[in-house]
């Protein structure tokens, strides 16, 4: 690089992030058609959009124009889908552009960020692009929040926001609402991330915001709604943030076609609900099964994936054994995670397949 181009320094010796590969990629190493991978490694709704999706995607109107800065219409849908006003609801190219936004907000240079590994990989990523000082405070061996330790580290380091991810990706557990209730006395801001609470049987929290004043609740389309390829996101904030929130958001930040999705999808809601109970029967029938097999030790999941430890494997092989009769799975190269393999629920076909290849690994 020429000594005028100075890029900041700790992007210059930060590791490369590896991204998932594409299933083009992975079919043409496998000298498979991409039809028959069965991809089971990032918790997207295997059936797609509903139907009205593309429907309205192949009559989309006025690409030229720029959408709706406010994405008023969809904030409306939002409000009567989650029952809060659409003035506390922001919208984002994905959850992922929110936690961004939010980590504008509020962290100046050296503020800390808790978070709680092994969790979504986004907050402890992000956090030092806007310079975030990220304090890991490890969950119990169960994944189970320490809520003593983030009460310590928070007054320690005078912590500015905790990330927390409920149902957590990736051990789709829960967290219990006394431990919601002692986090939120602290004197930092909670972030909720909610983007399987569709999947769970628990009430979302986002009626919750408006009384406690240092709630922020994300919600996504991506994973209920089949819409992850298309980036829209919502997050629920305390009244008193919204106008800041405004003066820091870009203006075109849901795209046109992200929008009309977002909005046929929450007048779809019925019909993708009966796909979500589909998901969540597949993941209880995976959860079973899995418990059945030498090889897997699977978690109790409130979600739409299993986590398992592998055993008498390692999950790396594992995975690769997966892999080679088509069907993807998700490895962490990660602590306490090297021994884990995360599976998504599929269509009940796909699950068929899996088990049966599962079965067929056992006995060889
Ligand atoms: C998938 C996922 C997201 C990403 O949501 P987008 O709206 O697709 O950006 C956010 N949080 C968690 C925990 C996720 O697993």
């Amino acid at each position: 690089m020429s000594e005028k181009v100075r890029i900041r320094r700790d992007i210059a010796s930060m590791s490369a992030y590896t991204p998932t590969t594409s299933l083009d990629v992975f079919a043409g190493r496998l000298g498979m058609d991409v039809k028959d991978l069965i991809k089971l490694d990032a918790n997207e709704n295997p059936f797609g959009p509903s139907p009205r999706v593309k429907e309205a995607l192949a009559n989309l109107q006025h690409v030229h124009v720029y959408p709706d800065p406010e994405s008023g219409r969809l904030r409306e849908l939002l409000e009567a889908y989650i029952g809060v006003p659409k003035e506390q609801i922001l919208c984002g190219a994905g959850a992922d552009e929110l936690i961004e936004i939010i980590l504008q907000l509020f962290i100046e240079p050296g503020d800390v960020v808790i978070n709680t590994p092994p969790t979504f990989a986004m907050y402890g990523f992000d956090a030092p692009l806007y310079h975030g000082q990220v304090i890991d405070v490890y969950r119990r061996e169960d994944f189970s929040v320490d809520v003593d330790a983030i009460e310590t580290a928070a007054r320690q380091h005078s912590a500015k926001l905790l990330f927390l991810c409920l149902p957590n990706n990736p051990s789709g557990n829960l967290i219990d609402a006394s431990d919601i209730h002692r986090l939120l006395e602290l004197p930092l801001t909670v972030v909720v991330d909610e983007a399987y609470i569709e999947f769970a049987e628990r009430e979302s929290l986002v009626s919750r915001v408006g009384d406690a004043g240092n709630l922020i609740v994300l919600r996504t389309m991506s994973k209920w709604a089949g819409l992850a390829g298309l980036r829209v996101g919502y997050g629920v904030f305390p009244s008193a943030l919204m106008p800041q929130l405004w003066k820091i958001k870009q203006p075109y930040n849901v795209n046109l076609a992200a929008d009309i999705a977002a909005q046929v999808s929450l007048q779809d809601v019925n019909f993708l609900m009966t796909r979500v109970a589909t998901l969540v029967q597949q993941r209880m029938r995976m959860q079973i099964a899995f418990a059945e097999l030498p090889m897997l030790s699977p978690y109790a999941s409130q979600s739409n994936f299993v986590l398992n430890r592998v055993l008498g494997m390692s999950a790396e092989a594992f995975r690769d054994r997966l892999a080679r009769a088509g069907i993807i799975v998700r490895y962490y190269n990660k602590p306490r995670l090297e021994d884990h393999i995360r599976i998504s629920a599929g269509t009940p076909e796909q699950v068929d397949r899996l088990l049966q290849l599962l079965a067929q690994i056992a006995t060889s």
